[in-house]
């Protein structure tokens, strides 16, 4: 039996019997981990508001050969976000990115690019609320492409050629061809918003939601319609939670 202590960030809970609680967090060190909070729904207990669900914690945990459930045996609070509990919209952003989180990453596989964006992501929306939608969007981008499935922004799958201004296509295999290799079929990608999506790779969530704000409506509908596309298809079914934007 291994004791293991890392970062950890609460993603969602579930009860357990009479006074426990399953926890679904995605840590630094062994990814995302599913653990018995033994007793935490007593009233006295050493977990307190620690396992509420989007907070930042240093969580040391029991872990047992061949066992998928970990034990949580300390939590201690590094950031809370109990503040913004009574921000509706943003917690169902909080929500769509835990469970995508959830959905994408395989248990017990650390990711220290994925912790950090998404620690990024969930710190961009606290300070600016009114950027949520747009550090949605930068979760989804990045999440694609840390997991594999972002399609190269940059040249053709099929000939290689660097894009220039045409307007270029997605191909049910989510790889985006010039005009010429797709004969136009697929989903049209207008070069407004490849380069939108560029922006996402080489900023971080807050410097992109800033510059977001000067982007077209279009432009940013268009960006959502493509994420979720892709999502969609990724995982064979739509996202179950789904903020309006
Ligand atoms: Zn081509």
């Amino acid at each position: 039996m291994a004791l293991i202590e890392t970062e950890a960030l609460i993603l969602r809970s579930y009860n357990l019997a009479e006074a426990d609680k399953i926890v679904v967090c995605l840590s630094r060190s062994a990814g995302l981990i599913r653990g018995v909070a033994k007793g935490c729904r007593k009233l006295r207990n050493r977990f307190g508001a620690a396992l509420e669900p989007f907070t930042l914690i240093n969580l040391t945990y029991y872990e047992k050969e061949n066992q998928e459930l970990v034990s949580f045996r300390q939590v201690e609070i590094l950031k809370s976000r109990f503040k913004l509990s009574s921000n509706a919209a943003l917690l169902t952003g909080f929500a769509y990115m835990g469970d995508l989180l959830i959905d994408f990453s395989p248990p017990h596989q650390a990711n220290d690019n994925l912790f950090r964006m998404a620690l990024a992501c969930f710190e961009a929306a606290s300070e600016t609320p009114a950027d949520l939608d747009a550090v949605l969007r930068y979760f989804e981008v990045w999440l694609l492409r840390l997991e594999g499935f972002l399609p190269d922004l940059r040249v053709c799958a099929n000939c290689q050629k660097t894009f220039g201004d045409e307007v270029v296509y997605l191909g049910p295999d989510l790889s985006l061809r010039c005009s010429q290799c797709s004969n136009g079929r697929g989903g049209a990608v207008s070069k407004r918003l490849l380069s939108h999506l560029r922006t996402a790779e080489k900023l971080s969530p807050a410097k992109f939601a800033e510059g977001a704000r000067e982007v077209s409506k279009d432009t940013k509908r268009e960006t959502a319609e493509l994420t979720f596309h892709i999502i969609g298809r990724v995982l064979e079914r739509m996202p179950r939670v789904r903020p309006a934007s």
